[in-house]
C-alpha cells in the first residue's frame, strides 16, 4: 500500500512525501482508512509505530474540508489531549510538519506554560488544539474555550493519561464536546480500565491492534531462581556456571560494583 491509496487530499499528501515516507506503517493502514470514514477508533500501538501521524493525517484531511457547523463559534474542530507536555509538542510538530500545506491555525493549551499565548490562540478561530487535560481544563472552568463545533476528539496514549490521574478531567472534557463527534483513541496497553473508558466515551468503536515486536527467541529457554540473600544468589550462580554444558553466558548486573566482585 502507498499514501497515495489512503484518499488524503493533495497538500497533506505533498507534505507527507516531503517527509520521505514511501509506505505506510501497519498502524497508519489499519486507522488512517476507518478514521477518514468517521468511525470511532481504538488503536492499540506503542511509540515508534508512526502512531502519531496515524491521528494526525485523518484529522488533517478532516480539517481540509470547510466546516459544516451552523454554531458561530472560535473553538476548535480537533481536539487531541495527550498525558505530558513533551508528547503534545511532539504532536503539534507533527501537525505542523504535515499541515505545512494547508491553511490551518493550531496551538498547544499546556499546563506549566504562560496564560497570555494560550489566551490569544483561542481569541480568535481556532482549528486543532493539542492539550494536556488540567490546563485545558482551566481555561474551560474561565469560560475561554467553547467546543460547540468540535468534530473529533483524539486521546494520545490514553493509559498513561489515566495512569496520571486524568480520568476525571477526560470525562469533564469529552463531555463539554458534541455528543455527535467522532472519538480515537490511541493506547499501549487495554485493560479494562481502558475498556471502560472507551465505553463512555464512544459508538461502536472499531478496534486496530499492533503488535510491537517480539523480543524473546523461541530457543533460549527462560528460568527464575528464587534467592534469600547475596550469599544464596551466589551459591546459585556458582552452582550455575560449574556446569560443563555451560560454555558460553553472559550475566547482567545491576551495580558497577557487584559486576566487579562478580
Ligand atoms: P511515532 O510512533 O508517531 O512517534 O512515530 C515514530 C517516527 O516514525 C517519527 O519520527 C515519524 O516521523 C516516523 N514515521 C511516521 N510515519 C512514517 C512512515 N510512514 N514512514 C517512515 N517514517 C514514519
Amino acid at each position: 500500500m502507498s499514501f497515495s491509496n489512503l484518499q488524503l487530499a493533495a497538500p497533506i499528501l505533498k507534505a507527507v512525501n516531503l517527509c520521505g515516507y514511501t509506505t505506510p506503517t501497519p498502524v497508519q493502514a489499519q486507522a488512517i482508512p476507518q478514521a477518514i470514514a468517521g468511525l470511532d477508533l481504538i488503536a492499540t500501538a506503542q511509540t515508534g509505530t508512526g502512531k502519531t501521524a496515524a491521528f494526525v493525517l485523518p484529522a488533517l484531511q478532516r480539517l481540509s474540508v470547510p466546516s459544516t457547523s451552523t454554531k458561530r463559534s472560535k473553538g476548535p474542530r480537533v481536539l487531541v489531549l495527550t498525558p505530558t507536555r513533551e508528547l503534545a509538542n511532539q504532536v503539534t510538530d507533527a501537525v505542523r510538519t504535515y499541515g505545512k500545506f494547508m491553511h490551518i491555525r493550531s496551538g498547544a493549551i499546556l499546563g506549566g506554560m504562560p496564560y497570555f499565548e494560550q489566551q490569544r490562540l483561542l481569541s480568535q478561530p481556532v482549528d486543532l488544539i493539542v492539550a494536556t487535560p488540567g490546563r485545558l481544563m482551566d481555561h474551560m472552568e474561565r469560560g475561554r474555550i467553547d467546543f460547540s463545533r468540535l468534530e473529533i476528539l483524539i486521546l494520545d496514549e490514553a493509559d498513561r493519561m489515566l495512569d496520571m490521574g486524568f480520568s476525571d478531567a477526560v470525562d469533564t472534557i469529552a463531555a463539554a464536546t458534541p455528543a455527535s463527534r467522532q472519538t480515537l483513541m490511541f493506547t499501549a496497553t487495554m485493560d479494562n480500565t481502558m475498556a471502560k473508558l472507551a465505553q463512555r466515551l464512544m459508538k461502536d468503536p472499531v478496534r486496530v491492534e499492533i503488535t510491537g515486536k517480539k523480543t524473546t527467541l523461541e530457543a533460549i529457554e527462560q528460568r527464575l531462581h528464587a534467592a534469600d540473600d547475596m550469599q544464596h544468589k551466589n551459591r546459585i550462580l556458582n552452582h550455575l556456571i560449574s556446569d560443563s554444558g555451560m560454555t558460553r553466558a553472559i550475566i547482567f548486573s545491576g551495580t558497577k560494583k557487584n559486576a566487579d566482585q562478580l
